[in-house]
C-alpha cells in the first residue's frame, strides 16, 4: 500500500483522483485550502479509514512521510485565477517549491498538474510537447501561465539539481460532474444556462476552438503517468484531440438538454487563445497505449445529469 498526498484533492480534478487512488488500494492524504474546491466534492470519502482530509495552503511548507505526489493545488478557471493574480503565481511557485522540497526529503515520486496554457495562443496546431509556447507575460492571464511554466521549470530544476522524481502533465481543457457551478469555464457555464433557460454566452464569434477532455480519462493518465519509469519526467499532453469551436459546443449543449435558450455573443477576453489541440503521440506511446474512451457527446451528458441534480436540489 502506497500513501499519497494529492493537493488541490477537494476540487473538480482532484475529488475524482483521489477516488480512484482509494480504489486502487492507496492512503491517500487530501490536503486543500478549499479556495475553489469543496468538501462537497469528497464527503462521501470521509469516514473512510484510508482517507485523510488537511485543511492547509501550500504556499505553506507540510510535511507528511509519502511515496507519491500529485500537486494539483491551484486556481484552474480563469475567473478564479484571475481574483487574486498575485497569489496564484505564489500558489504555483512557492506551492510547487514546498511540494518538491517535501519530495526532496522523502524521495517521493512528484507529479506536476501543468496545463495546455502554457503554450499560450498557440503558433503551432496541434501543439506538440516540444513547442516552447507563445505566451504573454503582462496579460491578465499571465498569473497562471507563467505562474505553470515556473513550475515546469522548478520541476525539471529540482530533477537535474537534486534527482528529485518528478513527472509533468499538460491537461487541456478538462470536464466533467463537480466542476464548480459558478466558476466561468465553458463547459460549466454553457450547461448550467441552458438548464436554467438563460441565454448562452458566446465570448467573441464563438469561432476559436477548445478541445474537451472528460475527467475519468484525465485521471487514467495521470495514474498511467505516475507509474512510468524514473527516466521519463514528461512533460507529456493528456487531453482529448476532438476539436470543436465555441458555437459547436454551445448548440450540442442546446441540443442534449433539449433547452430553449438562445445564444448570445459578449466581447471575448484579452489574449483568449484561438485555438487548441493536443497531440497525443507521446501519451500513446509511454503510456501503455493510453488514449481518451469517452466522446463529448457521452461526457456532457453525465456532465448535464450532475448539474440538473445539483440545481434541483438547490431549488
Ligand atoms: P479546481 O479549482 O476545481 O481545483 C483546484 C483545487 O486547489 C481546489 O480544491 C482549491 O481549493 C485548491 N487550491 C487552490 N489554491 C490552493 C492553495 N494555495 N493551497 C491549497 N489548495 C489550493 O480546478 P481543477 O480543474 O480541478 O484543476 C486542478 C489542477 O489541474 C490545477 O492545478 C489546474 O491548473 C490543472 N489543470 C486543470 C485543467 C482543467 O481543464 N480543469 C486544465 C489544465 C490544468
Ligand atoms: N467562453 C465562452 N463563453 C463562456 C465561457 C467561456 O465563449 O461563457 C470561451 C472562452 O472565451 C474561451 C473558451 O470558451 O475561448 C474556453 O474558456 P474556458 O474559460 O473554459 O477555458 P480556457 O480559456 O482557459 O481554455
Amino acid at each position: 500500500m502506497k500513501r499519497i498526498l494529492v493537493t488541490g484533492g477537494a476540487g473538480f480534478i482532484g475529488s475524482h483522483l483521489c477516488e480512484r487512488l482509494l480504489k486502487d488500494g492507496n492512503d491517500v492524504i487530501c490536503l486543500d485550502n478549499y479556495f475553489t474546491g469543496s468538501k462537497d466534492n469528497i464527503r462521501h470519502l470521509i469516514g473512510n479509514d484510508h482517507f485523510e482530509l488537511v485543511r492547509h495552503d501550500v504556499t505553506l511548507p507540510y510535511t507528511a512521510e509519502v511515496d507519491e505526489i500529485y500537486n494539483l493545488a491551484c486556481p484552474a478557471s480563469p475567473v478564479h485565477y484571475q481574483h487574486d493574480p498575485v497569489k496564484t503565481i505564489q500558489t504555483c511557485v512557492i506551492g510547487s517549491m514546498n511540494m518538491l522540497g517535501l519530495a526532496k526529503r522523502t524521495g517521493a515520486k512528484i507529479l506536476q498538474a501543468s496545463t495546455s496554457e502554457v503554450y499560450g495562443d498557440p503558433n503551432i496546431h496541434p501543439q506538440v510537447e516540444s513547442y516552447w509556447g507563445n505566451v504573454n507575460p503582462i496579460g491578465i492571464r499571465s498569473c497562471y501561465d507563467e505562474g505553470k511554466r515556473c513550475a515546469e521549470t522548478l520541476f525539471m530544476d529540482y530533477h537535474r539539481q537534486n534527482a528529485t522524481r518528478i513527472k509533468i502533465i499538460r491537461i487541456f481543457n478538462t470536464y466533467g460532474p463537480r466542476m464548480s457551478m459558478n466558476d466561468g469555464r465553458v463547459v460549466s457555464n454553457f450547461i448550467v444556462q441552458a438548464l436554467q433557460g438563460k441565454d448562452i454566452t458566446i465570448y467573441g464569434d464563438g469561432k476559436q476552438t477548445r478541445s474537451f477532455q472528460y475527467v475519468d480519462d484525465l485521471v487514467e493518465g495521470m495514474v498511467r503517468m505516475m507509474e512510468t519509469d524514473d527516466s521519463f519526467t514528461g512533460p507529456v499532453n493528456i487531453g482529448n484531440p476532438g476539436e470543436f469551436t465555441m458555437l459547436e459546443l454551445a448548440e450540442k449543449v442546446i441540443e442534449l438538454t433539449g433547452s430553449g435558450s438562445r445564444i448570445v455573443f459578449e466581447p471575448l477576453p484579452q489574449d483568449d487563445p484561438r485555438q487548441r489541440k493536443p497531440d497525443i503521440t507521446l501519451a500513446h506511446e509511454k503510456l501503455g497505449g493510453w488514449r481518451p474512451e469517452i466522446k463529448l457527446n457521452e461526457g456532457l451528458g453525465k456532465t448535464i445529469e450532475y448539474f440538473r441534480r445539483l440545481i434541483d436540489r438547490n431549488y
